[in-house]
């Protein structure tokens, strides 16, 4: 993961068309747009693109707005815009004074589409929908024109100012360019550009009841925006020749499309419509759950921004559709975490262990290194007393051959103390451990200097009657393939991970962490990293979020241990 550099985005064809568009005077400035349609929260693969889009204009001195293309009034929403436009901004970018809505220019749009009829390059069709569809064809074969297509143009300048002034029903009349029914690319078989739909639009309301297709929208958009490079995915390109033919005709500046390969991740989604499906019918509890690829997603999950940037910053970009594994997105924000989070100890399924040996009411404050990694990061105290909660996880009754932990009449360090043998399981009248008691050695304390024992393993802990309880939210893949909507013939909602949520609510963590704040991280030592959750976490009850479980904790420990 070395070869990222924040904010950089590596040399790539994209680059070279702006690069020679400049040398040549196409354009003397560079100007991008992030498009979004307000019909669904932004995902990771929206992140490739702001990154893309703001991380080009950056890099050449130049602008980027933030436009949403909202011309369907049906799928869109308030709710959407809001959340886009904090996901863009947590994002780390600034669109300034440049947000701008396709809806903005529905008037102008409306002009352009007259100065279409007016020239004899559009029409009003009176067909149904059916006839329409049957008309267009099939790439093979050229389509049919429609019986509408010899109307006058003041015959099409009246019915489509009628259309407009709401004297017919959704459904009843398209306005569509006139453009060539015979070509093999469907786009240019006499698209529709405009709609009646009797829909109340969420910024303008009832003002219109014809809308704007979004290819007669988008194209006309950028460029009444004096954008100089749209840049967007490759299902575009086809639509391509349209856009110009738009353009063309009206005019008006022509900037220059890019298209490039859509980025997808394994083990996710990202089709909006199915992410939206995952909402509606419950199977997470809503756009920001922790386990959806959205941007609020992984931001409650405790992803940093800069750790979503460098990740899409890291993989270039490409002209074929590409799946990048969700594992690299795991190392960017343990890499990230590594040298930002303060370390804490929690033990998530806690078992208590009493130092049958120690003072009864002697608390010790023993010192704890904040970030390895980050010595300004300082110290904190611990306490430490008699009775101590360890993970389940850390003791075996019966020990595994490579366990090094504790078992009965073995030896563990405890982090930042001593080491402790465990001297006897005391269960219950099920056969469930109810405690182990030990003893330590107040010769090991840890810095001590005292004594060179050395034992294999070193495990955390928190003292029983100082730590927090905690809920600690434990999140796994969504999905338990990589490609969920690889078989066309299986619903991907099959395969989804049922295990994908674990909820312990008995963890316990050091006293430090009452103080904790919505959203902020942790290393939890040994096990991951961990955020508070934004939504759920009180002061009365604390709620983690797992972010990403530790790479290689064992590795790393022994080293520490034997300093
Ligand atoms: P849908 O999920 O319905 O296909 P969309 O992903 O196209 O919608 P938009 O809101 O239109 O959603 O996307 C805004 C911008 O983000 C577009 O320029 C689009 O090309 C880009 N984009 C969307 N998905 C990806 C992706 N997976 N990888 C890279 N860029 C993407
Ligand atoms: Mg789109």
């Amino acid at each position: 993961m070395s070869d990222i550099t924040e904010n950089e985005i590596p040399s790539n064809f994209i680059k070279d068309i702006i690069d020679e568009d400049l040398r040549i005077g196409r354009f003397n400035k560079v100007h991008t747009r992030f498009p979004p349609e307000p019909n669904g929260y932004l995902h990771i693969g929206h992140a490739k693109s702001i990154c893309l889009n703001f991380g080009l204009a950056e890099e050449y001195g130049g602008k980027t707005n933030l436009r949403f293309d909202d011309t369907n009034p049906a799928k869109e929403d308030v709710e959407y815009v809001e959340s886009i436009k904090e996901d863009v901004k947590w994002l780390g970018f600034d669109w300034e004074d440049r947000l701008y809505f396709a809806s903005d220019y529905f008037n102008t749009l409306y002009d352009y589409a007259i100065k279409l009829i007016k020239k004899g390059k559009a029409y009003v069709d009176s067909s149904t929908y059916e006839i329409i569809k049957e008309e267009r064809g099939v790439p093979s074969k050229p389509g049919v024109e429609s019986k509408y297509r010899t109307r006058t143009t003041e015959e099409n300048l009246e019915l489509f100012t009628k259309m407009k002034n709401g004297e017919f029903d959704d459904g009843e009349h398209v306005l569509r360019a006139m453009i060539d029914m015979t070509s093999p690319n469907m786009n240019l078989r006499d698209p529709i550009l405009y709609r009646i739909r009797h829909a109340e639009h969420h910024r303008t309301g009832n003002e219109w009841c014809i809308y704007p297709m979004y290819d007669w929208a988008h194209g006309q958009s950028d460029s009444i925006e004096g954008i100089t490079h749209s840049i967007c995915t490759l299902e575009f390109e086809n639509h391509r020749p349209l856009y110009n033919w738009f353009i063309e005709e009206l005019e008006i500046h022509h900037p220059r499309q890019i298209e490039f390969a859509r980025w997808n991740l394994d083990y996710t989604v990202m089709s909006k419509r199915k992410l939206l499906k995952l909402v509606e019918d419950n199977y997470v509890t809503g756009w920001d759950d922790p386990r959806m690829p959205t941007i609020s997603g992984y931001r409650r999950r405790g992803y940093t921004p800069e750790s979503i940037r460098n990740f899409a910053n890291s993989g270039g970009v490409a002209k074929r559709e590409i799946i990048i594994e969700i594992t690299r997105l795991e190392n960017s924000i343990r890499e990230d975490l590594n040298k930002k989070a303060m370390r804490v100890m929690a033990v998530l399924n806690p078992i208590k262990v009493e130092l049958t040996n120690y003072p009864i009411s002697q608390v010790e404050e023993l010192d704890a290194v904040n970030n390895p990694e980050d010595e300004s990061m300082g110290k904190r105290k611990v306490p430490f007393s008699r009775e101590l909660y360890i993970d389940a996880n850390d003791f075996q009754e019966i020990p595994h051959k490579k366990f090094h932990r504790l078992s009965p009449g073995k030896e563990v360090r405890l982090r930042y103390a001593y080491i402790i043998k465990c001297e006897e399981v005391i269960k219950d009248s099920e056969g469930n451990i109810e405690k182990l008691l030990c003893t330590y050695d107040i010769d090991t304390k840890s810095g001590s200097g005292k004594s060179d024992k050395k034992v294999k393993g070193t495990i955390h802990w928190v003292s029983a009657k100082h730590a927090l309880n905690a809920e600690v939210r434990l999140y796994d893949r969504l999905f338990n393939v990589p490609n969920p909507d690889g078989d066309k013939a299986v619903d991907f909602i099959e395969h989804l991970n049922p295990d994908s949520l674990e909820v312990l609510t008995n963890s316990m963590v050091e006293p430090y962490l009452k103080n904790a704040k919505p959203g902020e991280r942790f290393q939890f030592e040994r096990l991951g990293y961990y955020c508070v959750d934004s939504k759920d976490s009180t002061d009365e009850k604390l709620v983690f979020n797992r972010t990403v479980t530790l790479r290689d904790s064992w590795a790393k420990i022994e080293k520490q241990n034997s300093r």
